[in-house]
This record gives structure tokens, sequence and C-alpha cells, in this order.
């Protein structure tokens, strides 16, 4: 550039010419003029040091004497650097500034910049074609690297994009670029790790990193190859792992064959895999020996022929399957897992009383756990139970009179989905239970909230009880749901019985929302020959009269003559504490003399878990006292969730649920069976939570499972018994 010159031909032009003379045009003009009669250029401007009004041409202000000259040259100077300023800019890429810097320039109309104004248009025209020159490269570049990406090729991403300035790559190729960048120091570190564990023969950790390395770059070819290789060891590892049983190893190895690898062979060896640990986690952790226990160490067994030791514990469970259980309450055999209840004591079934005479265990053995409730209700038709009241609307004529127990009477539990019944005898003195019945329904609409419904698919049991029975001449003592109940337990003060009575009826009164003769209250108090001193614990049950009457109007009409009526959770309680005399203290060890003793004593207590299809009652029960407490959730819930993950109707879902040895990916379908008992697990811990912050708190020394719902295979172990540290 030659600025000196520039400035040198404008300074000879400005000294030369007179006033009025136009600059531009030289159009001779009068002195008075303001604007080029030739042009129309001004010809004056205000003075840059006074503000005097100067002609354009004149050498100095005639004013204050400033050299005019020189000022010019002073802006023309400004100018250039401008220029240069706008060529350094583009220079380095930075096109809209650069073009902005000459916009100003060429603006220029004074006639003294119009060399450097006609300088900046040139520069202005070559920058707008360098800039289309470059924006085409970098966008050809941008496009390249995104293809290169597509198919994986780092290192090409990394060249076309590293020489272009950062500032001229879109959002989109910058974070390619960066995250390009990345994964390629990333690949770096995995392919040195890599290295090692191939040295090591590591062949888990390999094939998670060939997996890790695929996935930042598909098109790694030596990945591709140490990919087949690793596949080929892990499965052949794999194999020998389950070979010797160790199959959660086998699943680690299985697991770690890369994705690109997995195939339909891969994953039925993993499907295979996943149900044999199941399988053999079952066999470790289950408390207690079953058929479908056996079954599925069969499976176990069947699929490893060369392992003995499969074999051998099939045949130990089909050996403990046909023994005998000991005289004990419980019809199942102890198997290797924890029994110990997390309530406290040993976690079994309810089968088979002990305080009564059983003359066929066999039928008990039929439906282990069912006939509880119906026992409770016979027990308080002929014998003094713990709680004598009960939820029947006797007529008039016959409430004054008391109950007299009768010699046989029948209990029958009607359940949502079950009918059972037995009958109990007196004999001699002793108690026997001397018939029993049960029914089942095959409807599937079973939880029907229409009570038409609930008739239709009960109606077919009750009839076949009363053809195969005909209890006509006796007693039948009905159940009504605990669901239906609200129950309340107090602790009275310790008065008499009279005065405990009335303090109970203001507790009711006070405490309970609804007007009274809308309910039907029963009450008990506990007997005060027992606690001299520590207060009495009471209890409340009550229902609504309108559902009572609906029950035995809807059993009337199935042609039941009802003695009595109970709930359900009541009839545990009587049954409960007439069973377990065992646990409670003598009451001759009972006196005044050592009362916390006598306190502990009273304490013992047994926990009863009633699970039903629609309703799971938690019950404790002590030698002075009892508590309860209902759930809304039972053994149809699971039903459902294991019919709609395993597909299959009600009733083969309820048979899967006790035998899911059939089913096909048992680990996975059977998920949703352990789930929902999980969930009702935690339930029954909070509930029992409750129970123990009582001011005179059980400490329950066995725990016990009744009904039918706990059949279902892990219900014992998942609801009732302390969780193993590992599984
Ligand atoms: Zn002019
Ligand atoms: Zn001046």
């Amino acid at each position: 550039m030659n600025t000196k010159e520039t400035i040198s031909s404008a300074d000879s032009q400005a000294t030369a010419i007179a006033n009025g003379t136009c600059g531009s045009c030289t159009t001779a003009n009068p002195s008075d003029a303001k604007f080029c009669g030739g042009c129309g250029q001004t010809l004056t401007e205000d003075c840059a040091k006074c503000g005097a009004t100067v002609f354009l041409t004149q050498g100095f202000c005639g004013e204050c004497g400033a050299n005019l000259a020189d000022l010019i040259a002073g802006k023309r100077q400004w100018y250039n650097d401008l220029l240069a300023e706008a060529k350094v800019a583009a220079s380095e890429y930075r096109y809209p500034e650069a073009r902005q810097i000459l916009n100003r320039i060429t603006a220029l109309t004074d006639y003294r910049f119009q060399s450097i104004s006609a300088k900046a248009n040139r520069t202005l025209n070559k920058v707008i074609e360098l800039e289309g020159k470059t924006l085409k490269t970098v966008n050809n570049a941008c496009d390249k690297a995104k293809q290169a990406s597509e198919s994986g090729k780092n290192l090409e991403v990394i060249e076309q994009l590293k020489k272009i300035p950062d500032h001229l790559l879109n959002e989109e190729a910058r974070q390619l670029f960066r995250t390009t960048l990345d994964r390629q120091s990333s690949k770096k570190e995995i392919e040195q790790e890599l290295k090692k564990e191939i040295n090591d023969k590591n062949w888990e950790m390999v094939g998670s990193l060939v997996h890790q390395l695929l996935e930042l770059e598909p098109s790694h070819e030596s990945a591709k190859r140490v990919a087949k290789k690793v596949t080929a060891k892990l499965i052949e590892s794999a194999k020998q792992s389950s070979e010797q049983g160790r199959f959660d190893r086998a699943s680690e190895k299985l697991n770690s064959i890369p994705d690109c690898e997995q195939n339909a062979t891969t994953q039925e060896l993993l499907a295979n895999n996943a149900k044999h640990q199941w399988i053999a986690n079952e066999l470790r952790i289950e408390p207690y020996v079953s058929k479908t226990l056996a079954k599925l160490s069969k499976t176990l067994s069947d699929a490893h022929p060369q392992l003995a030791v499969l074999k051998e514990i099939h045949q130990r469970i089909e050996k403990l399957n046909q023994s005998k259980p000991d005289a004990s309450r419980t019809n199942l055999i102890p198997w290797k897992g924890n029994r110990n209840s997390w309530m406290g004591g040993t976690a079994a079934p309810l089968c088979f009383p002990q305080s009564l005479v059983c003359e066929s265990r066999a039928a008990l053995n039929s439906h282990p756990g069912a006939f509880n409730v119906a026992i409770g209700l016979a027990l308080q038709a002929v014998s003094e139970t713990r709680v004598t009241e009960d939820f029947l609307i006797r007529k008039k004529s016959l409430f004054s009179s008391s109950r007299k127990a009768s010699t046989a009477a029948w209990g029958l539990d009607i359940g949502t989905s079950t009918v059972k019944a037995i009958r109990i005898t007196r004999e001699d003195d002793q108690l026997k239970i001397t018939d029993s019945f049960f029914a089942e329904t095959k409807s599937s609409s079973i939880r029907s909230k229409d009570p038409s419904e609930e008739r239709k698919s009960l109606a077919p049991l009750i009839e076949k009880f009363l053809k195969e029975k005909n209890p006509d001449e006796l007693p039948v003592w009905c159940n009504i749901n605990g669901s239906k109940t609200v129950n309340r337990f107090i602790r009275l003060p310790p008065v008499k019985t009279k005065e405990a009575a009335t303090l109970l009826d203001k507790e009711i009164e006070s405490k309970i929302p609804i007007p009274l003769d809308e309910l039907v209250v029963t009450k008990w108090i506990c007997n005060e020959k027992r606690l001299p001193t520590m207060g009495r614990p009471a209890m409340v049950s009550t229902a609504r009269r309108e559902i009572i009457s609906r029950r035995i109007s809807l059993l009337e009409s199935l042609g039941i003559k009802v003695a009595g009526l109970q709930s359900d959770v009541i009839a545990l309680v009587n049954f409960a504490s007439h069973e377990f005399t065992d646990v409670w203290p003598k009451i001759e060890s009972l006196n005044d003399e050592n009362s916390d003793c006598i306190q502990r004593d009273l304490s013992r207590a047994v926990c009863l878990i009633d699970a039903g299809a629609s309703t799971t009652h938690l019950i404790v029960v002590s030698a002075e006292s009892h508590w309860s407490w209902t759930i809304e959730t039972g053994g149809e819930d699971t039903t459902f969730q294991l019919a709609s993950t395993a597909k299959v109707n009600r009733q083969n879902a309820e048979a899967l649920k006790r035998d899911p040895s059939q089913l096909p990916n048992i680990w996975e379908q059977y998920l949703a069976v352990e789930t929902g008992l999980d969930t009702l697990r935690s339930r029954i811990e909070t509930m029992f939570g409750d129970a123990m912050k009582q001011d005179n708190p059980f400490d329950p020394v066995s725990s016990w499972c009744v009904g039918g719902a706990w059949q279902t295979h892990q219900w014992t172990r998942r609801i009732m018994t302390k969780k193993e540290s590992a599984t």
C-alpha cells in the first residue's frame, strides 16, 4: 500500500485551489455558495478545531489557524488503518467483521477520500469472493466429517475438522468434532487396557472392552476380530462353569459377550443359564421342600446329568417329599433355607391343630392351612372360646337367653373363591374334628362387586356342601370377611368386670363416629382372673348392620340355617387362643409376687398371617390379648400379575403360581409374583411395626401362615422368613 503518496497528492490539491472552487469538479462557485453549482458537492464544513465554517479546499482555518490539510491527512490515515484491519480480519476468516469495516469506508462520499473508498470497494469484493470459497470448503469438510463419523472413521472426522477454525463450524459440526476427539482419546485408553487384558487372558474384561470399543467405533476392524475370538472363548468358558454347576459365573461370562456377537445361539445359552441359576438359588434358599421344588430340581438335574450333586439333591427332595412330617402343626418338611420368621420364632403353614383330635389328617393335608377359620367358627359353636359374642342378628325372643354350646357343629368358611367346612364333635370331653369339606370355584369373575355374581359363583359350592354333608341337624356357624369389620383394641384400667364393661361402652360411644343402631357391635374384655393389676385388654369389633343383614340373607337364600356369624379374624383369634396353650404361661404360675415376670410371660404370642384370595389379615394372639389388621390385597392379585406376564388365563395362572416349574422363562415370568409378594411383605412389616408399638407389646414365639394363598411358590420365604444375607 502507498498511503504516503495518496496523502501528498491530496495535500497539493488542497492548497492549490481558490475559495469557492469545487474540489471535486473544479467548477468556480461564488465565494458565499454552500454547495457546488456543478456537482452538488458541499463546499464548506466546520473547522475540526474551532468549529468555524471553512472551505473544503482551504489549507488553514481563517479563524483559528489550524492546518486543515493536516487534519484531513490524519483522517485519511485512520481510514487506511481501518482498511488494513479489515484485511487482517479477512485473513483470519473473520469475514463478517471485515465486511462491516470495509462497508464503512466504501460509504464515504467526500471526494477527498475517493481513492481510499475505491480501494476498500475492491478489497470488499475480494473478501466476499474469498468468504464464499471458504464457506464452500467448510461445508464440504463438515459433510465429509459427518459421513466419516457415520461409518465410524474417527480419525478422518478429526482430519477434516481440525483444519477449520472453530468459529466457522456450526453447532452440530463443533459437537461432532468434540465428541470425536473424546472418543478418540477414550478409544486409545481402551485399546491399551484391552492389550493388557488379552495378555492376562481375562476374557470377561476383554469382552466388555471390545464391546465399548465397537460402541465408540463400529468399524474398528481389529476390535471386530477380537470380538469373534473372545466370544468363542467366553462361550467355551461359560459352558465349563455351567458344567461345574457354577451358573452365576456362567451368566457373568455370557453377559460379557459383545453385543455384535450376540445371536440366537448365545441368547439361548443365556436363557438356559438364567433359568438354571434361578433354580439353583431356589434350591439353596427355600425353607421347605415341595413338589414344585422337586420338579425344579429334576429340571436342573436332567439338564446337567454329569453333576452327581444335582441328582443327589433331587433324590433327597423326592425322599423328603414322601416322608411324613413329624407330629407337628405343619405339613412341610424343612429344607436348606432359613425358616426363622422376622416376626418371631419359626415360620410355617399351620395345617394340623394339636388342640383337637383329628381323625383324618388326610383331609386337612389335602388343602393344608385352609381350614383354620372353619375350625375357629366350629369351636365357638361347641365350646367356650375367648370371644363369645358374634355378629348374628338374633330374633328378640332368643336374644336374652344365653347360647348353649352344642355337642357338634359345622364351621363354614365362605371365601371369595373357596368354601371350606369343618365339623367338630365333643366326645368324652374331647374336641374332635370329625368331618371336613372343600370346594373351589372355577369361575373367573370371582372378584365381582355384584352380589348376584357372588351368589352365582358360590351357589354351586354351597349346594354341594349341603348335598354331601346334610348339616341340617347341626348348627352351622358362618364367617364374614374381616375386611367388612372394624376392630379397636383398647387397654382398660384394672377394674372389676362390670365397671370395665361400662368403660368399654363409653369408649364405643365416644370413639365410633357411626350411629350405633346402624352397626352390629361385638365386645370382648379380658378375663379379670388372669390379670389382677395390669389393666384389661379389650376389643370392639363392629360391622354395618346392612352388610350383616345382606350376608345373612345371602346365606339363607343358599339354604343355610345360620346359627352363628363371626368375622374370620375373630374366628382365627378364637382358634389360636385355643390352639396355642402350650405357648401361654400356666395360670397357676401367675401371682402378684413377680408381676414383671407375669407381664413378660403374658406377652408371649403367636403371629398368624391369613393369606386369602382378596384380603390378607395379620393377627397376633397372646395369652391375654390379641391384635389384628387387614390388607385388601390377596392371592388373586399375584394371580392376575402372573396371568398377564405369562399370557395365560386365571385358572392356569393359579396353577402356575403354586407350580411355576412349567414356565418356560421362569426367571423372568415369575418376577411379577416375586415383586407382588415383596410389596405385600413390606406392607405387613409396617402393620406389624404398629402392633409392636402398643403399650404392652407382644413377644411372638412362632409365626404361622393360614388360608390358601400361601401355597404360592416362594410365599412362605418371601412373606415370612428372615432374608438371607445374599441371594
Ligand atoms: Zn463540483
Ligand atoms: Zn479553525
